[in-house]
């Protein structure tokens, strides 16, 4: 089990990796959007320059595929975000969702899968 603190509230909670839900956030906080856009605008607003996704994720616990979802959903407005893409597995800055590496570390997960059903 992972324990993290929750950027938002402070509280601490059981973090587990889901696709959909990668945040520093707890549950409690995740629900509530508009909390979270509020948390957002203020490290956003105290942080006019030199901002990158990577520096958001750490700094506000918002992942960066759902700062994305707030930024397509018009929640969240990104003059001063840089948004260069990262890695959805390692955070590594890449120009795809995934990394060369994760890509490759996939298939070769996905290979063995399949030699295990073919068996
Ligand atoms: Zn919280
Ligand atoms: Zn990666």
């Amino acid at each position: 089990m992972r324990f993290e603190t929750c950027k938002l509230c402070r509280k601490i909670f059981e973090f587990k990796y889901e696709y959909s839900n990668d945040s520093l956030l707890c549950r409690e906080c995740m629900m509530n959007e508009a909390k979270v856009v509020a948390h957002l605008e203020r490290f956003l607003n105290n942080n006019k320059s030199d901002l990158v996704r990577a520096r958001i994720y750490k700094k506000t616990g918002v992942s960066t595929r759902y700062l994305q979802h707030l930024i397509n959903d018009g929640k969240i407005k990104v003059d001063n975000i840089i948004l260069e893409s990262l890695c959805i597995n390692c955070g590594a800055v890449t120009t795809d969702q995934l990394c060369d590496k994760c890509k490759l570390d996939l298939k070769y997960e996905i290979s063995e899968w399949n030699k295990t059903l073919l068996i």
